[in-house]
């Protein structure tokens, strides 16, 4: 494999492979609630990527049992790990934060949390907190670009600097965080998202999940998408960027996802992103003719790493 997979590093940090199951704790979104805005991410589509159960009547211990129930105690699945998924899981008051996480640690069978939130949603309070909790925490903490001019374009309501600031001060904890990053947001071009990668290769991050932006039903960007002002990236172009993208990333980090995986009936445009592991196999095979990998661009030159 020409780059390190979240497979490869469960493989040799956890001796088997991590099962994440979603779990919706009914955290909102600074960027939805009227604290930022109301209208979100241009990307984000209402339901916040998250399953939706909660709405449904389960609270996270009925989730717990209903989607977790086939892997605990299963010899094969030795690392079932919650995953607060929707929205921003560190936004409100800390002391929720905290029944929440004693909430989650309670689960049966649970070997870890990971939790994903915005940079803006992680004070010193809260990240001790996470740090102090009876389970692995990881973060999963989204930056999408470190171009400020592109993330206000977007509507993220915060800036580099401060997923630099959080990314330190977790680190600093013993927190790992996987950043989440995008390749054709509108008005960027392949040096912008380069640049994106040489920013995460400065930072203790511990890995990435790249993403390629989609037209997310109910989402701002559909309105772009329909009156003609965006256009999602072709196929070609996305493998073609993340063949640069991943080469300079650190060889240590771990790339956890190549590509967006849309809910179902939430894809509008491209087509071509529902082809999950088509796009994956391209992308593999383009690092493949380039003869690269990841880190040759940066601080593993002169031969593969064995992860
Ligand atoms: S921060 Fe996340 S949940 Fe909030 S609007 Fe943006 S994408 Fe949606």
């Amino acid at each position: 494999m020409r780059y390190r997979t979240l497979a490869a590093w469960c493989r040799r940090r956890l001796g088997g492979r991590m099962r994440k199951i979603p779990l919706d704790a009914g955290f909102s979104c600074p960027n939805r609630d009227g604290t930022l805005s109301f209208g979100g991410c241009v990307f984000c589509n209402q339901a916040g990527s998250g399953t939706g159960l909660l709405h449904k009547g389960f609270d996270p211990r009925a989730q717990w049992d209903r989607l977790a129930a086939k892997f605990v105690n299963d010899p094969d699945e030795p690392h079932p790990w919650a995953y607060l998924q929707s929205f921003s899981n560190t936004h409100g008051p800390v002391e929720k934060l905290a029944a929440v996480l004693a909430q989650v640690a309670a689960l049966p069978g649970v070997r870890g949390l990971c939790l994903g939130t915005r940079p803006d949603c992680l004070d010193p309070e809260k990240l001790d907190l996470l740090t102090a909790a009876p389970l692995p925490v990881r973060l999963e903490l989204g930056l999408q670009s470190a171009n400020d001019r592109t993330l206000a374009r977007i509507n993220r309501g915060h800036d580099a600097a401060c997923f630099a600031r959080a990314v330190t001060g977790a680190a600093a904890r013993g927190l790992d965080v996987c950043a989440h990053v995008i390749a054709g947001l509108p008005g960027e071009t392949l040096e912008d998202f380069l640049a994106t990668m040489d920013f995460l290769a400065a930072l203790p991050v511990w890995g990435v999940k790249f993403h390629n932006l989609f037209v997310a039903r109910g989402s701002l960007l559909e309105r772009s998408w329909r009156a003609g002002e965006y256009q999602p990236m072709e196929r070609a172009a996305y493998v073609a960027w993340m063949a640069r993208a991943i080469p300079r990333l650190r060889a240590d980090m771990v790339v956890e996802r190549i590509n967006a995986d849309p809910a179902p009936g939430e894809l509008l445009a491209p087509d071509w992103a529902s082809d999950k592991s088509g796009v994956i196999r391209d992308i593999r095979q383009a690092l493949k003719d380039l003869d690269t990998w990841q880190g040759r661009d940066r601080d593993a030159p002169d031969a593969m790493p064995q992860w």
